[in-house]
């Protein structure tokens, strides 16, 4: 009785106050989260993990060792995944993110064993004033939408960020390497020696922020780092 009570009045709910599409604008159904089962099937996919030397792999090539990288979709001017990763970053949609993290992890834990052999999830830390500001970690709740459906644990406090660079819309390439330089410190090695880490991001462009994250940490002995972003910059 009481379940049919809370349906009916989240039927009202959803009559007066739709949920809509982040990406089209269409009310969705129920079962779907911030995006139409249409406008997602429609993202471009990278199918990166099913290709070996893929381009988000060959941005690393000669500075750090990875054991496996990828983006899972493509990101680019004017696209549907823009929107997206707007919302996630600058819209205070941090639910996208653990639902995109979700929608990901599914589908490649379906495709392939991009999962296999990993310990631990380990989202690119922001710096502390930063967050305060958004009010959250991105690159944390798409971790949560991994960690959902492969059950790996989340670490964040391993490494910490210690200087807050500009925004990069506007440096070239070079300065963006140059800029990045020691902004994270590792602070608790013990979590991390010995385990095989996947570093979680939302966007990959030059790869800069993710060698500097994972430069912070490479010196450990036994570890093995991968790497997985949402999305992959592209022209
Ligand atoms: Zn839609």
């Amino acid at each position: 009785m009481l379940n049919k009570v809370f349906t009916y009045i989240s039927s009202l709910i959803n009559l007066l106050f739709p949920r809509c599409c982040t990406v089209c604008d269409s009310p969705l159904v129920r079962g779907e989260d911030f995006l139409c089962t249409s406008c997602l099937l429609n993202l471009p996919r990278t199918n990166y993990h099913l290709l070996s030397e893929n381009p988000v792999e060959r941005l690393f090539w000669g500075r750090i060792n990875l054991i496996k990288a990828t983006s899972y979709f493509y990101y680019y001017r004017g696209s549907e995944m823009r929107k997206i990763i707007h919302a996630i970053k600058y819209g205070g949609k941090k639910e996208i993110g653990e639902v995109m993290g979700r929608n990901m992890a599914a589908e490649l834990l379906q495709q392939s064993n991009f999962f296999d052999g990993i310990d631990l999830l380990m989202p690119v830390v922001l710096h502390p004033k930063r967050q305060r500001i958004r009010g959250y970690n991105q690159s944390e709740w798409i971790a949560k939408g991994v960690s959902h459906v492969t059950d790996l644990p989340i670490e964040m406090h391993a490494v910490k960020r210690v200087k807050h660079v500009e925004t990069q819309t506007r440096k070239t390439p070079f300065q963006r390497w140059e800029n990045v330089q020691q902004i994270f410190q590792l602070e608790h090695p013990e979590r991390l020696e010995g385990k095989h880490i996947l570093v979680i991001d939302d966007v990959v462009t030059t790869g800069a922020t993710a060698l500097a994250f994972i430069e912070s940490f490479a010196t450990l002995k036994e570890a093995k780092v991968s790497l997985l972003t949402l999305a992959v910059a592209a022209q």
